[in-house]
C-alpha cells in the first residue's frame, strides 16, 4: 500500500525534481541599516560587521554583512512577493503538490550552509533553488512523510556564488478533518514532542530541568553566561564552563503566536517568546496561563517548570503569579 502511495506520487513529482527555479532578486542592496539591525536583534558585536575603524586593518572597505543573513537579501515582502525581476515561477510546488495529497505538515529536518565570500554594502544579489531529491515513503516518529531535499545558492550580480544552502525537510502525512469524523486524534496515535538530542553540550540544561533547575552556562575564564548551549565562549573562545541557576525570573523581549499550520502536538493559538532573563541571556520559550491579546513586550514573567509530558520538562514562562499557581494546583491533586 505504503509502496503504491509511494511511486503514485513520486510519478505526479518527477517533473518538479531537478528544476532550477530562479532568479529570485532581492529587493534591496546589501545595506549598513540592515546589517545594524540584524546585529542588534542577534546580539552579534563583532566588530568587522559595522565598526569603520576597525575594518581600516582588515582587507575590507565597507560595510560587511554576516554571512548567516544571506537568505534575507533576497527574501518576499510581507505580502510575499519577490523583487522585480525575480521568476514567478513558484519554488516549492512540489511541497504543495504533496499538501494537496495529505501530506500538510512540514518540519524542517537539516541546513547545512557554506559561505564563500563576505558581502559589503551596496552589492545586489538573487538566489536559484532546485529541490533535487525526494525519498520513497517513510515512517517516522511525526507519521508518514516524505524527506525532499532543497539546494540553495545565492550569487552576486555578476553570477558569483557567495553561499549556498542544503536544506531538507519532512512534509508529512496529517490528520484528514472530516465532517461528522471523529474527534481529531481519537483513532491515531497521540503525537508528541520531539525530544531535542541531548549531547555533552547541553545534557546539563536538561538534567537541570529534570532537577528542577534552570542552569545557564558561564565561561570559567571572563565570566559570561550563555544560553543556548554551546562548547565555546563566544567572547574569548574558552572552552571552560560552568553552570548557574537562573533565578527564572524576567521579561518578555519579543513574541509571535503561531496561529497556522497547526502542528501536532502544540496548543493554538501557541504564544512562543524570547524572555530576557534577569541574568542578561535571552531564552526561547513557550508563553503559558496569558492570553495572545495579553502579552506585552517588557512585561515581567516567571517560569513555570513543566512536565508538558512524560519524558520532558520545559521551563515554560507565565504573568508573575503563574508559578505559584501552577504549584498550588499541583499540590491539590497530589
Ligand atoms: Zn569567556
Amino acid at each position: 500500500m505504503s509502496d503504491n502511495v509511494s511511486v503514485a506520487i513520486k510519478e505526479k513529482v518527477a517533473h518538479l525534481l531537478n528544476r532550477r527555479v530562479g532568479p529570485y532578486n532581492s529587493w534591496n542592496p546589501v545595506s549598513r541599516t540592515q546589517v545594524w539591525q540584524w546585529c542588534t536583534a542577534m546580539g552579534d558585536n563583532n566588530p568587522l560587521y559595522l565598526d569603520d575603524e576597525y575594518r581600516q586593518d582588515t582587507e575590507f572597505d565597507d560595510v560587511t554583512a554576516p554571512p548567516t543573513m544571506m537568505q534575507m537579501w533576497s527574501m518576499r515582502d510581507a505580502q510575499g512577493n519577490y523583487a522585480p525581476g525575480s521568476t514567478d515561477k513558484n519554488p516549492y510546488e512540489l511541497l504543495s503538490v504533496l499538501e494537496d495529497n495529505g501530506y500538510a505538515g512540514i518540519m524542517a529536518v537539516s541546513y547545512d550552509q557554506t559561505f564563500h565570500r563576505y558581502l559589503q554594502e551596496g552589492e545586489r544579489v538573487h538566489h536559484y533553488t532546485t529541490l533535487v531529491n525526494m525519498t520513497d515513503l517513510k515512517t517516522t516518529g511525526m507519521g508518514k512523510g516524505f524527506f525532499v531535499t532543497e539546494f540553495a545558492e545565492f550569487l552576486t550580480e555578476d553570477e558569483e556564488k557567495f553561499a549556498e544552502a542544503v536544506i531538507t525537510y519532512f512534509q508529512y502525512e496529517t490528520p484528514k478533518k472530516q465532517p461528522g469524523a471523529k474527534k481529531p486524534g481519537s483513532d491515531i496515535q497521540k503525537i508528541t514532542r520531539v525530544h531535542p538530542v541531548e549531547n555533552y553540550d547541553n545534557a546539563h540544561f536538561w538534567q537541570g530541568l529534570r532537577d528542577g533547575k534552570l542552569l545557564i552556562q558561564k565561561c570559567d575564564s571572563c565570566a559570561t553566561l550563555r544560553h543556548p548551549p554551546q562548547p565555546m565562549c563566544s567572547e574569548c573562545q574558552s572552552l571552560n564552563w560552568s553552570t548557574i541557576e537562573a533565578s527564572g525570573k524576567g521579561s518578555i523581549y519579543t513574541y509571535t503566536v503561531m496561529h497556522y499550520p497547526e502542528i501536532p502536538p502544540f496548543d493554538y493559538p501557541n504564544a512562543i517568546a524570547l524572555i530576557e532573563l534577569e541574568e542578561g541571556v535571552r531564552i526561547a520559550t513557550q508563553l503559558t496561563d496569558i492570553k495572545p491579546n495579553d502579552i506585552k513586550i517588557g512585561m515581567d514573567v516567571e517560569m513555570v517548570l513543566t512536565e508538558v509530558q512524560d519524558d520532558m520538562t520545559l521551563p515554560l514562562f507565565g504573568p508573575i503569579g503563574s508559578a505559584s499557581a501552577a504549584k498550588k494546583k499541583q499540590e491539590q491533586q497530589s
